[in-house]
């Protein structure tokens, strides 16, 4: 298809069709197959799926965490701890949240403002019955932004509990520019808490364009509290600003939107990032993939 074509340079193109989108920007791993066949795939099918993708992590990597979850993996950095739980103290209103020296999440207490729904999800993940084990993917060409994949213990731990490896992707969120509003509602925060939801509620992502799906809709609630705009739908587009596949770079865009009082009017915000950069593309087929 050219995306050159007049038609396809307009902001707003509600007849784009699936297949001429990218799927994301949070990706998992049910996310891997091309959209024609991943629309049909159900419940069941995508963990079977999932399972083929299993991560081995060190038994003891829960050892020294004293209940908490959510640990971080030793490559995940201090400095990229510090800057992913200060986007969880922003939208929590936790001013105390933190990773500790085990590289183990630390929720906060006394919160003023921020999201209740998302310190009521980071706590049951927390507190849960799952471990989640976070992982720094930045400029890995297969992740694009964050994706949640199951995880399997390397040796057998008594009462080991079922594992999730997210893998977030800190480099792509640097590449995203677009209106200030829509930026507080879409980094690695926002990315880990869409991973988190589907971990914990089971929920789905959108499968039909122009709406945000069922995980997110569970964010916009969160950034709602925040009052932060809420995305719109779930897949991207290609900007209106893009070009031909033969130019370097490849513009796609995603929207956001927040209602104005009291006209009661929806004000929108835009992101723009190059999908060269970030990933996600399979030339030929304008889908998305992860490996
Ligand atoms: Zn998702």
């Amino acid at each position: 298809m050219d995306l050159t074509a007049p038609q396809h340079r307009r902001r707003d193109s509600p007849e784009l069709a699936p297949a001429e989108v990218f799927d994301g920007p949070i990706w998992e791993g049910a996310d891997l197959l091309p959209r024609p066949r991943w629309i049909l795939i159900s419940r069941i099918l995508r963990v079977a799926w999932l399972a083929a993708a299993l991560l081995f992590l060190p038994a003891d990597l829960l050892a020294e965490t004293n209940a908490s979850n959510v640990v971080c993996r030793n490559g995940l950095a201090v400095e990229r701890r510090e800057e992913l739980a200060g986007k969880l103290r922003k939208i929590t209103g936790w001013s105390d949240l933190k990773f500790d020296l085990t590289g183990a999440l630390r929720l906060g207490t006394n919160p003023v403002n921020g999201s209740k729904k998302a310190r009521e999800l980071l706590s049951r993940v927390v507190t849960g019955g799952t471990a989640v084990v976070l992982e720094d993917a930045s400029k890995r060409a297969d992740v694009a932004f964050c994706q949640v994949l199951p995880g399997k213990w390397k040796a057998n731990v008594p009462d080991s509990h079922p594992a999730f490896v997210v893998r977030i992707d800190f480099a792509d969120f640097e590449n995203v520019m677009g209106d200030a509003p829509a930026l507080q509602a879409f980094d690695a925060g926002w990315g880990l808490l869409h991973e988190l939801d589907h971990v914990v509620n089971n929920s789905l992502d959108a499968t039909c364009l122009g709406e945000p799906g069922e995980c997110e809709a569970h964010i916009n609630e969160m950034r709602h509290e925040c009052g932060l705009p809420q995305r719109a739908q779930y897949f991207y587009t290609y900007s209106p600003l893009t070009v031909d596949s033969a130019f370097i770079t490849r513009l796609v865009q995603l929207s956001f939107e927040q209602e104005e009082a009291p006209s009661r009017k929806k004000k929108r915000y835009l992101l723009v990032w190059d999908a060269n950069l970030v990933g996600g593309i399979t030339e030929g087929k304008k889908i998305a993939v992860l490996r």
